[in-house]
């Protein structure tokens, strides 16, 4: 960077996401970076192409619109170094394979991103690695799980769909006193609402798709590795020829740069939505961590510095025979939400969530996981649309 930007480091949270990852005048001065497109790079002589002796050698190694995008991830993080990857997906097997040989063992939270599960018990296990999933509350309990070839705990907090938390510290500095790496999907919180490195994490991963995009139409994953883990990273990255597309990172960066203001937007609908959830004699229990009746509640309050726009509720069913027809019905008669996967988009999206691959913490009995994801709409017509839900609800 041409520019001196130490003043960055002291920052604010909406200056630093204005001003990160790039430099106007390392480029004619234009605002944003340019979108490179690039297979071939040139050398200037024959010297320089045998010994690589340039920034930018090939574009699966990196351009000025990858760099930018990674040195911002990187600055959010605290982490050493980024690799862009085309999911979210890719941004969970693409370190499983950087860190893991067959015949180690790995520890999964058993409320974990469930295509992460399925990669898992699918071609990792083909490839001779022994999968085992753990409580997500298990806390510094999981030294216990140790083995001598245990090389890899996976976690994710929230958890995915069910949201329980994680003492993300407590877990890392136990398996530390192994040779272990610890790796973190933060998709939820965002690197604004919790810095998985500063709680010991060694490789914090993102579904870049969701709050950073924020518009539902971009896939990319991120993943971040402290000092210690990140030649291995990059070596598998560039190993694999798994790299971020150049107008994707462009959009992401240009998301990033709101993303604190569409997050606070986010986390304060969500919030006041959840709390009215939770007076409804429909509703049997509200799983969102800002809720002090969450069962995780007092982690959230400690470790996390504010909560995204999803999270869950149990719609009472009354009996068993009912779980699956109220919750049609609810979703049903939403207009305004939409029935699709992913978050993290502008718009509100609502799902009924499945939990039978879940080995330990079962989903619940009393009625159907609804989950919602909240987007910037007014909360108004958020609620009154939940109305419509609860309504035909009613005659059941
Ligand atoms: C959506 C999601 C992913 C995967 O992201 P994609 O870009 O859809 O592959 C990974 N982890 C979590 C927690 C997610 O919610």
């Amino acid at each position: 960077m041409s520019k001196n930007k130490e003043w960055l480091a002291s920052a604010g949270t909406n200056t630093k996401l204005c001003h990160t990852g790039y430099e106007p005048s390392d480029y004619h001065g234009f605002v944003n970076p340019p979108v490179v497109h690039a297979s071939t790079v040139l050398f200037p002589n024959a010297r320089a192409m045998e010994t690589r002796s340039q920034r930018y050698t090939y574009g699966t190694r990196g351009t000025p619109t990858t760099d930018a995008l990674c040195a911002a991830i990187d600055d959010l993080e605290g982490s050493a170094g980024t690799v862009l990857v085309p999911s979210g997906l890719a941004a969970i097997s693409v370190p499983f394979l950087a860190y893991l040989s067959a015949g180690d063992h790995a520890l999964i939270v058993d409320s974990v991103y469930s295509p992460c599960r399925h990669f898992c018990d699918t071609m990792l296990a083909r490839l001779g690695v022994e999968i085992e999933y753990y409580d997500p509350e298990i806390g510094a309990d999981i030294e216990r799980l140790m083995r001598p070839n245990t090389r890899l705990v996976h976690t994710e907090a929230p958890g995915s769909n069910t949201f329980e938390m994680q003492d993300i510290r407590a877990i890392a500095e136990a398996v530390h006193r192994h040779d272990c790496v610890v790796t973190m999907d933060n998709t939820w919180a965002t690197p604004l609402y919790f810095r998985p490195l500063d709680f010991g994490v060694d490789v914090s991963i993102h579904a870049a798709t969701k709050y950073p995009s924020g518009h539902s139409d971009i896939l990319m994953g991120t993943v971040s590795a402290n000092a210690k883990h990140w030649p291995k990273l990059l070596e598998a990255h560039g190993a694999m020829g798994i790299c971020g597309a150049p107008d994707d990172s462009y959009q992401i960066l240009r998301g990033l740069r709101t993303m604190n203001l569409r997050l606070e937007h986010h986390f304060r609908s969500a919030l006041r939505v959840a709390e009215w959830l939770e007076s409804r004699s429909e509703v049997a229990r509200v799983l969102h961590p800002a809720l002090p009746s969450f069962p995780g509640h007092d982690i959230w309050k400690r470790d996390f510095k504010g909560a995204s726009g999803i999270f869950s509720f149990v719609l009472a069913a009354g009996s068993a025979d009912k779980v699956k027809p109220k919750a049609y019905a609810f979703l049903d008669a939403l207009q305004l939400f939409g029935l699709g996967w992913s978050w993290g988009g502008y718009e509100s999206l609502a799902v009924r969530v499945n939990l039978d691959d879940r080995k330990i913490r079962k989903g619940p009995e009393d009625g159907a996981v609804i989950r919602l994801q909240i987007g910037l709409e007014n909360v108004e017509d958020i609620m009154a649309d939940l109305e419509r839900g609860f309504a035909a609800v009613a005659s059941l």
